[in-house]
């Protein structure tokens, strides 16, 4: 089945048209700057040339019509019309507890989903438009919603529930959902295959660390923690976001500082994070060239990064009573491995022996194994997939 998997932001929409049959990308791109002056569409397939163009899109039904447009297209398309596409799936950041899984599109599917918009504002009215947009222009072709939230919602409520009243999660729906569900599913799924004989049972940490990151606790092939909560704010320190913190901090900033709620979410999501501490980037890549320059700030924002993950590691190996298995996926997981040996270093004490020389020189793109053979806990780079999974799903649903 050809598959287009569409990812859409408030400005941003990412596409990939994928082959379920033979699991190949067969062409992919983003619209850029949607809305806005100067809007882009990146295009590229397979054995040609890639191509940016400056179009207008006005919004995302523009944006959606060039991407088709340009798949069909008779010198650079990779279909003769859009009917040879089967379906599309889409990426929706939160399912909050109705959704556990992926489901086809229905009026009652968006209006579900619009309803827990409050719960992801930044993301979920986006996600939406996208789906909106393609059915305006496709409304005969069968629609699939792939939820980041839903491999979490297998967290027991010792996991789930915060200390709060239990109204606030009764009538307010406050609870932990946790993100980058799709990817935690993925990569502990391949984990489990590298493990062999008895990876279906076994007890995996999938750090996910990319601009946002989370740590999932993966027991028998369940979510059972996740360090991202309510909203993806939660957990680690991020590129721009704070990741945990004492509530009461809230309150003091917004007191001291005058800010409101707009500026609260705005001081904490996008100002905060490795880019706030440093002052230099929210890019590892930046912050590793600062610290090689003797950026001390630059040095702090990288140690507290590892040491908040080691912690996450720590926790969940107490919380699953052992760990099989520690995967590092995303930008940062896959590519930094200056993180990943500041997060290993030192967990001897719990079995995990690293190759810290293959981890340092371990190629980009593929499954590695980075523990020594010895060791009880194995280590392992897996590049994530959300997309392939989002076809995939998308295909068994249709
Ligand atoms: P993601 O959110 O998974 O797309 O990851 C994006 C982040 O990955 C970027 O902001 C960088 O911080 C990081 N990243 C990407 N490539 C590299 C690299 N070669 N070395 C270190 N960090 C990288």
């Amino acid at each position: 089945m050809k598959i287009l998997v569409l990812n859409a932001g408030s400005s941003s929409l990412k596409y990939q048209l994928i082959d379920t049959d033979n699991g190949t990308v067969i062409a992919k791109g983003l619209c850029e700057r949607i809305g806005l002056d100067n809007p882009k569409l990146v295009y590229g397939a397979a054995g040609k040339d890639k191509i940016e163009k400056i179009l207008d899109m006005k919004d995302h039904t523009a944006a959606i019509q060039y991407v088709l447009d340009i798949l069909s297209d008779k010198e650079v398309g990779v279909v003769s019309s859009m009917s040879e596409i089967d379906a599309v799936g889409h990426r929706i950041v939160h399912g909050g507890e109705k959704f556990n899984k992926s489901v086809l599109i229905t009026e009652e599917v968006l209006k579900d989903i619009e309803e827990i918009s409050d719960l992801a504002p930044l993301h979920n009215p986006a996600n939406l438009m996208g789906v909106r947009a393609c059915q305006a222009i496709m409304p005969a072709t069968p629609m699939v919603a792939v939820f980041d939230t839903a491999f979490h919602q297998t967290m027991p409520p010792k996991a789930f529930l915060y200390g709060l009243p239990y109204e606030a999660y009764e009538k307010l729906m406050v609870r932990r959902y946790g993100f980058h569900g799709t990817s935690h599913y993925y990569v502990s799924e391949r984990a489990s295959e590298l493990l062999g004989e008895n990876g279906k049972d076994a007890k995996i940490i999938t750090c996910h660390l990319g601009n946002g990151s989370s740590i999932t606790a993966v027991a028998g092939g369940k979510s059972v923690d996740t360090s991202m909560g309510l909203t993806p704010l939660e957990g680690v320190v991020m590129g721009t976001r704070s990741g945990d913190m004492d509530p009461a901090i809230v309150t003091y900033l917004m007191e001291k500082l005058d800010l409101d709620i707009k500026g609260i979410n705005e001081y904490l999501n996008k100002k905060s994070g490795v880019a706030g501490v440093s002052g230099v980037s929210s890019d590892f890549r930046d912050l590793s060239k600062a610290a090689a320059e003797c950026n001390e700030r630059a040095k702090i924002a990288l140690d507290m990064f590892a040491y908040r993950v080691k912690k996450y590691v720590g926790a969940y190996a107490a919380a699953m009573g052992g760990v099989d298995a520690i995967v590092f996926t995303a930008g940062v997981g896959e590519n930094d491995d200056a993180v990943r040996a500041a997060v290993l270093e030192g967990l001897e004490y719990m079995g995990v022996e690293a190759d810290f020389e293959l981890n340092a020189n371990c190629p980009r793109g593929k499954e590695v194994e980075i523990s020594k053979s010895s060791s009880k806990v194995k280590v392992f780079v897996i590049p994530t997939d959300e997309e392939m999974v989002i076809a995939r799903q998308t295909a068994e649903l249709v």
